[in-house]
């Protein structure tokens, strides 16, 4: 039987995605399309909205209202800190690839994991999962000869910076290096900012036009350098991974606990 997904922030550039995304899959239905409170969406055909043709799919604005054994949410932090909260009270696990959380608001979410079976990724796409794996290993070999920095671009209309994948590849850089990324970021530069410090792991931002998402991480020694680059066409990518961390977490006896798109993916060493 078809596994039910509902999504959040389905009026979102993520929401329609998604809906694509669960389709294609041809193991699970879309069973509940939930927008923001008051959207002029409520009561419009999902399958319409999302530009796939009607489905008879009527979009609400409550997700009390939903009948889904796992969640999708893609939304802005305080509504997502709501809707783990609600899947852990229904006991129906949730796929969260919303960005942007402060720290308050991210122990408040993952605090679900107790209860639910729960996966949180900044990136769901299959080739960002892998080049965590590569930066690993970049790392090892280069990390203390080198200087680190990290460019990202995307869409003029992405709100955080910089992204929580560019983030997450600092993470995995630093945890590599036994280093405290919160210690050694260096997110810009202007002015006299001094020559750089060798331990530091420096962040740029481009932000502009309709770029779904670009990283660039270097690693730049004396004589020769090295450049991990993963570059996304597609929201599909992201929604086909999320798609797939969901089906993953409504297997049969996948206890609660937090997940992420590498354990999805068999990609933890
Ligand atoms: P978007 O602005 O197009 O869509 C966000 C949706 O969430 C909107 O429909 C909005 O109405 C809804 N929303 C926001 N606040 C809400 C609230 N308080 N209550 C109810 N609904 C609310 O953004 P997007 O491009 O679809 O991205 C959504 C999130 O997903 C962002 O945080 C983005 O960074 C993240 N993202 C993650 C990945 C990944 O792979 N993890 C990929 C792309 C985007």
């Amino acid at each position: 039987m078809a596994v039910k997904i509902a999504v959040t922030g389905f009026g979102g550039r993520m929401g329609r995605a998604l809906a694509a995304a669960v389709v294609q899959s041809g193991q699970a239905e879309l069973s509940a399309a939930v927008v923001r409170r008051g959207s002029s969406l409520v009561g419009a055909d999902a399958g319409e909205v999302a530009g796939l043709g009607r489905n008879g799919l009527a979009i609400v604005d409550d997700l009390g209202q939903a009948d889904f054994d796992v969640l999708i949410d893609f939304t802005a932090p305080d509504a997502t800190r709501d809707n783990a909260d609600f899947c852990a009270r229904k006991g129906r696990p949730i796929v969260i690839g919303t960005t942007g959380f402060d720290e308050r608001q991210k122990s408040a979410v993952l605090a679900q994991a107790e209860r639910v079976p729960l996966c949180l990724a900044s990136n769901f796409s299959t080739g960002v999962n892998l080049c965590f794996n590569l930066l690993e290993t970049a790392a090892r070999v280069l990390g203390d000869e080198s200087d680190i920095e990290i460019v990202e671009a995307h869409h003029r209309h992405k709100v955080d910076a910089p992204s929580g994948t560019a983030l997450s590849m600092g993470e995995v850089v630093a945890d590599t290096l036994g280093r405290d990324l919160s210690q050694v970021a260096v997110y810009g530069r202007e002015g006299q900012t001094g020559a750089r410090e060798r331990d530091t792991i420096g962040f740029a931002t481009v932000r502009g036009g309709d770029v779904v998402g670009e990283h660039t991480v270097m690693f730049m020694a004396e004589g020769e350098r090295v450049e991990i680059t993963h570059k996304a066409s597609s929201r599909l990518s992201f929604a086909r991974g999320a798609v797939r961390a969901a089906l993953w977490l409504v297997a049969e006896g996948r206890t609660p606990g937090h997940y992420d798109m590498r354990d999805v993916l068999g990609l933890k060493n």
